[in-house]
């Protein structure tokens, strides 16, 4: 028999579970044991020993690795080994960074993977969907995503769209009955739910049947290829540069090579050198470098609470021009209180804060029973009754388990002693209509003792105000005339213009026998009976985050379901919404074409009462002028503007897995000022890579110039081949990975977003790395000139001269490459990573000048202590001659 074909308590009795408790944890771990992981198969991931090998790939590093053996064929062992030795410490160093990549992306991935809500030991709880079991009973709901195979048990208005596996787009609705036909398809078994496809209305309650590879899924996906890493657009541009500069470089080792040959060195000197030229020239280990740079930054991004899920973002981030960002939850505390009731004409007042059930009702300054009075009983008792939220006691601490609106409403019931159980036993639901951000509307149907039958709906007071025909006025029902309604309208923008929410509730009697039709027949011609007016501070450091946003040329949008008039209140406290901006509401958007919104939207600062569907155009018309959009959701009618926002932005606690699985970062405390973070971070960690890039350009501009110009003047070489290897991996190495770690300089978020079409050497960085880099190849060749002119006998003492003005210079220079501005601008003890690696560089260096053993190696000598005096002379000033003459000019 089919899982489809059985009752849902056969199913609970052959898994062995219980609906009430779900299973205990020793069955989980027993069956964990038994059935592995609830996981697809990925791919194998390549092993250590390839991934070392492939370090080695590199075409001019095989060339080193010939000319060694060829020079180690000719007698120079120590050579040989010292370049062997040097080209492996090299290929360990890409291969952990690489791994360290790697395994940063992977434990990414691990953070955002999908969470179920499961039945386990009698209490719900959230766990990471890997770790379902055969028998667990998962809960879900409207934007998330099935983890498993799953018999329904429970419906409420419950459609799932199965593309992924029936290729059917259109969502199926489920039900729960057993089907008795034989051998029916996937897309015909319509009271199960399959691991994969999405829920896109209401909610369901299901056995896991199937976990893993024994899926649905898992028989058609055979290994499901582990996601590529997305090359982000700089690392595109770096490959593209890296293959001009690696012609560049050899071209100019070629002229040097050259005119080394023409000025009548060896052939086989030349070649040496020219292959070591190359190989410490061409920056093969930037792509690698900036790798470890993004992932380290999106490290230090989920520090501050926000998960980068697509690697381009991080740059994308740094030229955001405008956030539009969701009110509720995101911008304000989400923790509602209910403070001003309304019905027929009167005004409550309702004591107490946060979710603990305490406080009187007051009217003006008298406290009332709310029993005693009808309209605001029934108001009370609806609004309990139309709705799922829970009241929970967690560390001591009153919480609600659902939406927050909802919370509200029961808490507020409760401060009437109106308890949900006592409510359970006078009335019970049949039907429930979910709400919807579309239709902002929620409706029960309901059966009180005596037999009586409502339609019970809330919802957007505006809407709910147009669907009803009829009002509670002086406990009567009475015909809805425009008086009414003018009233009421009055009603909600006094509420409103208070920066409160305001849900509205209505009923209507619905007769024993009629059908439940759809939602649409359901929730129109309404009885109103008035109004709930609830508090949501705003989080307090969102004002600051705001103004940080602006200070950085970006623009913040608030886009809300909420009223007009709410939406303005708060914009206003928040400092979004300046004198003369402009607030759109979503009817006037409905019937503005893409073109239209284009015209007006730059003066637009708020959105209030959208539909889902309206972001998507909002996107497109900032887009169409020019900017580069974040976007906030949770639902999953958010996805598409997600999606199709530069930055797509999810909500960690309250957003659907589509709305998650669409973005590109997602914030782990929902939190508006966590996105100006994620901006600030995501604009540090492109300047980072600026400042490492144009440290290692300038330093192999420097080497390969002294080169040139010494074979020019018809100089002998003023490095050995040894020597540059070692400048370039270890002067070179630690202090461009410890740029990468820098902190932002203090005016990241004083300049305006980035292009994303700027260039590489954009912003004088293509100037930077030439001029600096000219003037440290000037410094060493005039550091070895003099040197060896005084002794021209001893070239090795003049080798070693230049060698160590190269190391110094560049080691000054790297201080310099903190800052856009200049060296002075910095203090060089911020980054202590920076002055530890260049420490190490500096000692690393001393060893190979003075311990004898290493001489030879290093063909170096003993270096004259006066002689440092002219090494740091000229070390130091490629760096502040440029620095000085800025800073003069500056005057
Ligand atoms: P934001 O888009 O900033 O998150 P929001 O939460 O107000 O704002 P929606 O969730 O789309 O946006 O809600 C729109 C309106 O629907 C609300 O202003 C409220 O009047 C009404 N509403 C919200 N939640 C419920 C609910 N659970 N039941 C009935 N009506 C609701």
């Amino acid at each position: 028999m089919n899982w489809y074909q059985m009752e849902t308590d056969k199913v609970e009795e052959t898994m062995n579970t219980d609906i009430q408790t779900g299973l205990s944890d020793k069955a989980v771990r027993e069956r964990q044991k038994q059935y592995g992981f609830n996981e697809l198969k990925e791919a194998e991931r390549p092993s250590a020993l390839l991934v070392f090998l492939e370090q080695f790939k590199d075409f001019m590093v095989v060339v080193l690795l010939a000319a060694t053996l060829i020079s180690g064929l000719l007698g120079e062992y120590i050579d040989a080994i010292a370049i062997i030795a040097i080209v492996l410490i090299n290929g360990f160093l890409g291969y952990f960074q690489e791994r360290k990549a790697e395994k940063s992306l992977h434990a990414l991935k691990e953070l955002s993977a999908p969470q179920v809500n499961v039945l386990r030991n009698n209490q719900w709880v959230k766990i990471a969907s890997k770790e379902l079991v055969i028998g667990d009973l998962i809960k879900f709901a409207s934007g998330d995503r099935i983890g498993a195979d799953l018999r329904i048990v429970e419906t409420k208005s419950l459609e799932i769209e199965e593309s992924a596996l029936t290729g059917e787009s259109l969502p199926v609705s489920k039900k729960v009955q057993p089907i008795h036909s034989e051998n029916i398809s996937l897309g015909d078994q319509e009271n199960m739910a399959f691991m994969g496809t999405m829920v896109t209305r209401g909610s369901g309650i299901g056995i896991v049947v199937g976990t893993g590879m024994d899926t649905a899924m898992g028989q058609i996906a055979d290994l499901l290829q582990s996601a590529e890493t997305m090359i982000t657009p700089l690392q595109r541009k770096l490959e593209q540069l890296g293959k001009i500069l690696i012609v560049v470089a050899l071209l100019l080792t070629l002229l040097v090579v050259v005119v080394g040959v023409i000025q009548g060195h060896e052939i086989y000197e030349m070649f040496l050198a020219g292959v070591s030229l190359a190989v410490a020239a061409i920056p093969e280990g930037l792509p690698a470098i900036v790798t470890v740079a993004l992932s380290l930054g999106v490290q230090r991004m989920i520090k501050k609470k926000s998960i980068v899920r697509k690697l381009p973002a991080v740059e994308t981030l740094g030229c955001a021009s405008v956030i539009c960002s969701d009110k509720t939850g995101t911008m304000t505390q989400n923790k509602m209180t209910v403070t001003h009731l309304w019905s027929g004409g009167e005004t409550w007042q309702v004591g107490g804060t946060g979710y603990e059930p305490q406080g009187g009702f007051y009217k003006e300054e008298d406290e009332v029973d709310p029993k005693q009075i009808k309209s605001l009983h029934q108001l009370l008792t609806f609004g309990s009754l139309c709705n799922n939220a829970q009241l929970l006691i967690k560390d001591k601490e009153y919480v609600i388990d659902g939406d927050p609106t909802e919370g509200a409403l029961l808490v507020a019931s409760l401060k009437a002693g109106l308890s949900k159980e006592q409510l359970a036993s006078q009335f019970k639901i049949e039907h429930e209509f979910p709400f919807d951000s579309s239709r902002k509307m929620m409706s029960v149907i309901v059966k009180d003792n005596v037999g009586n039958r409502y339609v019970i709906t809330k919802g957007a007071p505006d809407v709910l105000l147009n669907n009803s025909e009829s009002i509670l006025w002086e406990n009567k029902q009475q015909y809805l005339t425009e008086k009414y309604k003018s009233n009421v309208k009055e009603a909600i923008e006094k509420l409103a213009s208070g920066a409160l929410r305001t849900i509205a509730v209505a009923f209507k009697p619905l007769p024993e026998n009629k059908q439940i039709g759809s939602e649409f027949e359901v929730e129109k011609d309404l009885t109103f009976i008035g109004l709930q007016g609830m508090i949501d501070p705003p989080r307090p450091e969102v004002k600051l985050a705001v103004k940080e946003c602006k200070d950085a040329g970006i623009k913040t949008v608030m886009i809300t379901g909420d009223h007009v008039i709410t939406a303005k209140a708060i914009a206003t406290q928040l400092g979004i919404l300046p004198r003369g901006g402009k607030v759109l509401d979503g009817y006037a958007l409905s019937s503005m074409t893409v073109e239209e919104l284009e015209d007006i939207v730059d003066d637009v600062y708020v959105f209030a009462r959208v539909s889902p569907e309206h972001k998507l155009k909002i996107v497109k018309a900032f887009q169409k002028n020019g900017h580069i959009v974040a976007m906030t959701g949770d639902g999953v009618n958010d996805a598409p503007a997600i999606k199709a926002a530069d930055i797509g932005i999810a909500m960690g606690i309250t957003g659907t897995d589509v709305a998650k699985e669409a973005s590109s970062l997602v914030l782990l405390d929902d939190n508006f000022a966590t996105i100006k973070s994620a901006i600030k971070e995501g604009r540090n960690i492109y300047e980072n890579i600026r400042k490492f890039i144009r440290y290692l350009l300038a330093s192999n501009v420097g080497e390969i110039l002294v080169m040139l110009f010494a074979m020019l003047l018809g100089l002998p070489l003023p490095l050995v081949p040894i020597q540059i290897l070692w400048v370039n991996l270890v002067t070179d190495g630690l202090p461009a990975m410890a740029l990468g770690l820098d902190q932002a300089e203090d005016n990241v978020m004083k300049r305006n977003p980035r292009s994303p079409k700027e260039g590489v050497f954009a912003r004088g960085l293509g100037w930077k790395v030439i001029s600096r880099g000219f003037l440290i190849g000037i410094a060493t060749l005039i550091a070895f000139m003099i040197v060896y002119h005084r002794d021209p006998n001893n070239l090795g003492y003049a080798q070693t001269i230049a060698f160590s003005t190269l190391v110094l210079a560049q080691l000054i220079h790297v201080f310099d490459c903190r800052s856009e501005r200049s060296v002075f601008h910095r203090n060089p003890f911020q980054n202590m990573y920076l002055v530890w690696a260049v420490i190490s560089s500096l000692l690393l260096m001393l060893v190979v000048i003075y311990y004898p053993p290493l001489q030879p190696i290093f063909h170096t000598q003993f270096i004259d202590p006066r002689d440092w005096l002219l090494i740091i002379g000229l070390a130091a000033l490629p760096t502040f001659l440029l620095a000085g003459s800025l800073l003069s000019r500056k005057k």
